[in-house]
């Protein structure tokens, strides 16, 4: 555990008492601040009392008298569409609204620091897709090259729950837009950007607001090293933004959309190769065309992304290298459940927006694509594609016929995912690929994309065995 300092003898208010609020307050009662909980769950309320913290209605009046700061966990809305009535009284009444990643950059450096040779490090990734992979995939090139890393933040470990730094140790975070926009401390060494498309623009009022949450990463943190997906134009300007000129090496280009000119630091795919340019000259190349764990273009760009970060840290090519081929990727993330009468079968569960979905479909041929959910805002134009690797559409959810209605391939209406991996398998031939990639979220039939997920894989499983 990381114990919050700062804040000792102060009462601090958490909201929000799930993985991130219980362990922020344990945090903080280990700092020796007095944490005052709560959560509109009962069922939450009881695990926090459990444990001996305080639970008193935030909502209520004078509830924040004598709070020195109000810690906010990710689901919950502070600001867009409506800020929730308890961080609108905290700001009422002028109290800094935190949450667990403020309170960890705050909190992480010790003056135990003096005696170590090598700094401890922070990497912290965002952006709309690939994060998840991407800072499992450092965590493995790091613990592959004999580095003590650490996995924490939306992925793996509450960022106050990981152990306290070692002397070289390395912490990977993975940081969302709702986490970057509300904390207050935010001081990678190594930041990266995966790239951008929307997602979430409920809760950041727009394209706009959601960019500017991600851009706090670097304009608020300052970090050594800021790798950038340059594909999108907002990458595009953050990277300029942040460079004093085309030689300057602060910033690592990454693009999967073509070759990266110029004199600065870059590293790019093309045609299945990552290449590392800096000053003009080759510095390094991969062939990533077999490795497994990161199929397709979309996971190109993941490879390239951990690459430029752990080069950023100082480890060679070669070593990068031969870990991406030990790499076993993620579940729910392109992710092949086995293979039958030469019919592939992949879970994409975690494609809940459209960019993830597309990028989905690109990486295979000869789809049989179950899809379908709650259509998020922006609309499903960004699937137009999907006529050039989809042989057919099998549409689940409560919207499934609107849904289908609006994609440009021959569908059929499943609506249950029972019904259209039975008809997938019914209507597969030898070289298709049975690919769950629901460009949607389907809180109308699972409670998370890991249930939805799992009920493919089980479904399929019962087909294989
Ligand atoms: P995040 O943590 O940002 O949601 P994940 O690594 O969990 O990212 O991947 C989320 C979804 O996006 C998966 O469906 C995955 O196949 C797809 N994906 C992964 N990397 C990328 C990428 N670089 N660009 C677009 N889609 C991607």
């Amino acid at each position: 555990m990381i114990p919050v300092q700062g804040m000792k003898g102060l009462r601090v208010a958490v909201l929000g008492l799930g993985r991130s609020g219980l362990s922020a307050a344990r945090a903080l009662r280990a700092g020796g601040a007095v944490p005052i909980c709560w959560d509109d769950n009962p069922v939450a309320r009881a695990a926090a009392e459990m444990e001996d913290f305080d639970c008193i209605e935030l909502g209520k009046q004078g509830a924040f008298e004598d709070i020195a700061r109000l810690i906010v966990s990710p689901g919950i809305p502070h600001l867009y569409p409506t800020p929730n009535p308890v961080v609108a009284a905290a700001l009422r009444a002028g109290v800094p609204v935190d949450n667990d990643i403020g309170l960890f950059f705050q909190s992480f450096a010790t003056s135990e620091w003096n005696g170590f040779e090598i700094a401890p490090r922070v990497v912290a990734v965002t952006g709309s897709n690939g994060k998840s992979t991407t800072s499992a995939l450092i965590h493995h090139i790091l613990e592959h090259a004999g580095r003590n890393s650490q996995l924490a933040g939306n992925i793996g470990r509450g960022v106050l729950d990981i152990e306290a730094a070692c002397n070289g140790g390395v912490v990977v975070l993975e940081l969302s837009s709702y986490q970057t926009d509300l904390a207050r401390n935010l001081t990678p060494d190594v930041a990266v950007f995966t790239n951008l498309s929307p997602d979430h623009l409920d809760r950041h009022a727009g394209m706009g607001g959601y960019f500017a949450a991600k851009r706090r990463l670097f304009s608020e943190g300052g970090p050594d090293r800021a790798v950038i997906g340059v594909d999108e134009a907002e990458g595009l300007f953050l990277a300029g933004q942040l460079s004093e000129g085309p030689v300057d090496d602060r910033v690592i280009r990454v693009s999967v959309a073509g070759k990266l000119g110029g004199p600065g630091w870059n590293v790019f795919a093309r045609k299945g190769f990552l290449s590392e340019y800096r000053n003009g000259k080759q510095a390094a190349s991969i062939d990533l065309r077999d490795v497994a764990g990161l199929p397709g273009a979309h996971n190109h760009q993941n490879a390239c992304s951990a690459y430029a970060a752990c080069r950023a840290l100082g480890i060679p090519p070669r070593v990068i290298e031969a870990a991406f081929h030990s790499f076993g990727g993620l579940p729910h993330r392109s992710q092949t459940i086995g293979e039958k009468d030469g019919v592939r079968f992949v879970n994409d569960s975690k494609a809940t927006n459209v960019d993830s979905a597309a990028k989905a479909l690109a990486a295979f041929k000869n789809i049989r694509w179950i899809c379908g959910g709650l259509e998020k805002e922006g609309g499903l134009d960004g699937l137009a594609s999907a006529g050039d690797t989809v042989r057919k559409a099998y549409v689940i959810g409560r919207e499934a016929a609107n849904f289908a209605m609006q994609l440009n391939v021959e569908s059929e209406v499943c609506t249950t995912m029972a019904t259209a991996v039975s008809r997938a398998i019914a209507e597969a031939e030898a070289g298709d690929v049975v690919l769950l990639a629901p460009a949607a979220a389907s809180f109308d039939q699972y409670d998370s994309f890991e249930k939805r997920g799992d009920d493919f894989v089980s479904l399929v499983r019962a087909h294989l065995d």
